[in-house]
């Protein structure tokens, strides 16, 4: 596994790609699609790892077959904090030279398998000071005809943080209009939407038993997020649209290692997560000039009704687009009626609040007290006067 890791970043693409059974050209050819790809993508660091191996050592004799899921820790630089981790499944036979991979596929923990660098056969790689762009061969002009554009709303969304450093340094960003290639990279699980931020696991602490790769991971939070958007709707509109969805990932990803995610909690605060990455992606613009669902505000407002409540998660991650369209919608409402009522550093401090202390049941109920000094209730019947009033 060291060797395979060393053939990497030793750039000898005959050792990375030989691990593959000669038999099956198709594994050949897909290894050797990787060691390309990887190659263009800045790593700070990768190595590889075998974190588990079903089929028992013992009885691994000569045509023996086994499961092993390799870990693939790595560093994007810009991009991830720390390393992170990606797993696969390997199934390999002991032939009469040695180990060979025999497939390659997804183990029961993916951890963001498949990566685009697993998917695309020939990755666009386009970098910039705070992006690592990605595309297949469907958005490879947009990636490279956009990305000025997509640095420019990085630096958009960290200029406006107020919430101090623990951020998130820069983004990868995958493109594609392939829909059923964006359903399934990052094994992310958000098939309705355009564009989506997933979270990535720390990889484990190194252990003083070197190769055995059996460390704990740190999950008190994510340390990085990998961004895909499916670029089908946005090729032949305005920028601003496709501005609008990469400021709002991005405000995902720039935030994300700030939340706990050390147990699980009974509620995911979606309201203040989708509310506060449409504020942010679209607080330069008037009431007046904002479109929801090609509808101006008050119209949309005037079909919808104002507020009675905050959005539920079930709401916003509704499977009904409407439902979740105004949801999205009301969240956002919120949180521009929080920034003009409170101030955008008090938004800021909200979010954070909130991200820090995630897996607890009270958390909104707390930001409201602590950051606001209000209480939910008051901060839901004010949204909903200022709503009637402003929009
Ligand atoms: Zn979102």
């Amino acid at each position: 596994m060291a060797s395979y890791g060393a053939a990497l970043k030793g750039k000898n693409r005959a050792a990375f790609v030989g691990i593959a059974d000669p038999k099956k050209p198709d594994l050949v050819k897909k290894q050797g699609q990787l060691y390309d790809n990887l190659q263009k993508i800045p790593f700070k660091s990768a190595t590889y790892s075998v974190d588990a191996v079903d089929g028992g050592e013992s009885t691994f004799a000569q045509g023996a077959q086994a499961t092993v899921t390799v870990n693939f820790d790595h560093q994007i630089s810009g991009v991830d904090k720390e390393p992170v981790e990606e797993r696969y499944r390997w199934t390999v036979v002991r032939g009469a030279t040695g180990l060979l991979v025999t497939d390659v596929g997804a183990p029961s923990q993916r951890r963001g398998y498949p990566a685009p660098w697993d998917s695309v056969p020939s990755l666009t790689v386009v970098t910039r000071t705070h992006v690592v762009v990605m595309a297949d061969d469907t958005s490879s002009g947009f990636a490279k005809s956009h990305a000025d554009a997509l640095e420019s709303d990085a630096e958009y969304d960290f200029a406006h943080w107020t919430g101090g450093s623990g951020t998130a340094p820069g983004f990868a960003v995958f493109l594609t209009s392939n829909r059923t290639l964006y359903q399934d990279i990052y094994d992310q699980g958000r098939d309705e939407s355009v564009g989506v931020t997933v979270p990535m696991p720390a990889a484990p602490a190194p252990t003083p038993a070197a190769g055995t790769g059996s460390g704990t991971v740190n999950s008190a939070s994510y340390p990085s997020s990998r961004i895909a958007v499916d670029t089908t709707h946005y090729k032949n509109v305005d920028p601003a649209d496709a501005d609008i969805v990469f400021k709002h990932e991005m405000t995902h990803a720039m935030i994300d290692p700030f939340e706990d995610v050390s147990g699980r909690s009974q509620q995911d605060h979606l309201w203040v997560v989708e509310g506060f990455a449409e504020w942010e992606s679209q607080r330069m613009y008037s009431p007046t000039e904002l479109l929801y669902d090609g509808a101006s505000l008050h119209s949309y407002a005037s079909k919808h009704g104002a507020p009675k409540a905050l959005p539920t998660d079930a709401e916003v991650y509704s499977s009904n687009s409407d439902t979740s369209g105004s949801s999205y919608f009301y969240s956002h409402m919120a949180m521009r009626y929080m920034a003009d009522k409170y101030g955008p550093e008090k938004v800021d401090q909200f979010v954070l609040y909130v991200y820090k202390h995630a897996t607890g049941t009270m958390c909104v109920d707390d930001a409201m007290k602590n950051v606001l000094g209000t209480s939910t209730d008051q901060f839901t019947s004010g949204y909903a006067a200022w709503f009637r009033s402003s929009i």
